[in-house]
């Protein structure tokens, strides 16, 4: 079977195998020495001035952001599962919220951001997802953070890279706070989440807030190459290899042309065999399709065809269908993905199958 859900992605078996050694301490020279090689490589990838792991999915790494980084009042853009989750972290620990909610559809516009500025002259962060996975759709963050920092410089850039880091080379100009996780681009099991951090977000952090996620405790614990609790010994042994076998392939600016060239020749190869792209701005970490029977789809790739896509949540759980292109991609495994997606249509009685979403992909990603 074919896994490609936009998270979790395949472990590639190198990182597998790196992995499978005896269990370290992490209160070792020999773990600090791994530790330190893994951080200077998230330099590489964040570009950020700081950068800590920490053991937790992602949403661990959303709640210490907000926690830490918000004084007064948080400005989230909810155009999706995961832009909500901003919005309820902020409440769940009593911080102000004023929220952008759109369909999930729908990217944040800069105009909208500015309003609710002007109107909210006490919000000192804002929280945005790069690409929102709940409908694969890209946020114009380095406009909307522009405009932020234009408007006020102290107010924090929160953003969720969760499923851009590693996709593509984020401009960090104004971004103060940048998120990953182990599961989805970096194609690690879950389990560790990545906060970069501007020095001005180091200094808004003085102290830090919370326990287990006081981001002051982590600073000054992972600058002398440990954590403050235990650390998530065997992932960060595969982050480790998993960064280092991007190099070997290549490199990062690599790796994003040719995800960028697979996101677009998916696209491409949907679109003309009838499928319509769901979000308005289609992010490149997975190709999301609209469509009144994804379900019936999703169940004929699995059964028939071997393919395991994701599904949508909430109430577009059953209209949409997600196909992943985070991670170290086979061409000829997306090959297959869109090929099977025109089987699948053909076995429904909606199309004649003639090979059109092959021949579309192919002459996009090879240029023919
Ligand atoms: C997956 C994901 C998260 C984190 O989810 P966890 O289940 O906590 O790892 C956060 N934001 C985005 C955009 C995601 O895709």
């Amino acid at each position: 079977m074919l896994l490609f859900t936009p998270g979790p992605t395949p472990v590639p078996e190198s990182v597998r195998v790196a992995m499978a050694g005896e269990t370290l301490h992490h209160r070792t020279p020999e773990f600090e020495a791994i530790f330190e090689r893994t951080r200077a490589l998230l330099f590489e990838l964040l570009g950020m001035d700081e950068v800590l792991m920490l053991a937790s999915s992602g949403t661990g790494a959303m709640e210490a952001a907000v926690t830490n980084l918000t004084a007064s009042k948080l400005l989230s853009i909810n155009s999706g599962k995961f832009g909500e989750r901003f919005g309820k972290i902020a409440q769940a620990h009593g911080i102000a919220n004023v929220e952008i909610k759109h369909e999930w559809d729908t990217p944040a516009t800069v105009e909208e951001v500015q309003a609710a500025l002007n109107a909210n002259p006490d919000i000192d962060a804002i929280a945005i997802q790069i690409c929102e996975s709940a409908g694969g759709l890209r946020h114009n963050v380095e406009a909307i953070a522009a405009t932020v920092k234009a408007h006020n410089p102290s107010i924090m850039v929160i953003a969720d890279g969760i499923t851009a880091v590693g996709v593509e080379k984020i401009d960090i100009t104004n971004i103060d706070c940048l998120i990953s996780g182990s599961q989805k681009a970096l194609m690690l099991p879950p389990g560790l989440a990545i906060i970069g951090l501007s020095n001005a977000a180091i200094e808004k952090i003085g102290k830090g807030k919370g326990y287990y996620f006081n981001l002051a405790t982590e600073i000054k614990n992972q600058r002398k190459n440990t954590t403050a609790w235990t650390a998530a010994t065997t992932i960060t042994i595969g982050l480790e290899s998993i960064l280092n076998r991007i190099k070997d392939e290549g490199g990062l600016e690599k790796l994003y042309a040719t995800t960028a060239l697979r996101a677009r020749a998916t696209r491409e190869a949907m679109e003309a065999i009838g499928l319509t792209i769901y979000p308005k701005s289609p992010a490149d970490s997975m190709t999301t399709i609209g469509d009144h029977e994804a379900k019936k789809i999703r169940s004929l790739l699995q059964k028939e065809f071997e393919v395991n896509v994701a599904g949508g949540q909430d109430h577009i759980k059953d209209t949409i269908f997600r196909i992943n292109h985070m991670g170290l991609i086979s061409v000829y495994e997306a090959a297959w993905v869109v090929n099977s997606v025109e089987l699948a249509l053909a076995s429904m009685g909606r199309r004649a199958f003639d090979g059109t979403a092959s021949r579309i992909f192919n002459t996009v990603y090879f240029g023919l």
